[in-house]
């Protein structure tokens, strides 16, 4: 969903602060980050294709990669059968997002 702009809200910031004697933001900055919001809600825009990450499980970390499509994880359940409960649940952290 877009935000109208609104130039007085704008305004209504670069106000408050001159009075608070801070350094008025950059407006395109502003716009940057008004369109980063926009787009933090629209996670179907990213498609993620390399992940690395450190998993704290109940007795052992384990370091988990996906890359082209396929996870590992160093755990022996995963050298046994391709999948563990840590690639499992890295995939419904990130369901949310196209892996
Ligand atoms: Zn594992």
């Amino acid at each position: 969903m877009w935000r109208e702009y609104n130039p007085n809200r704008k305004r209504r910031k670069l106000t408050r602060d001159i009075e608070e004697g801070q350094k008025p933001m950059d407006s395109s900055l502003v716009r940057k980050i008004e369109k980063a919001k926009d787009y933090a809600e629209q996670p179907d825009r990213v498609k993620i294709t390399q992940y690395k990450a450190q998993f704290r499980g109940g007795n052992n970390d384990h370091s988990i990669t996906y890359e082209t499509g396929r996870w590992d994880c160093d755990c022996s359940y995963f050298s046994g059968r391709g999948t563990c409960n840590h690639t499992m649940a890295m995939d419904l952290m990130l369901n949310r997002m196209a892996l």
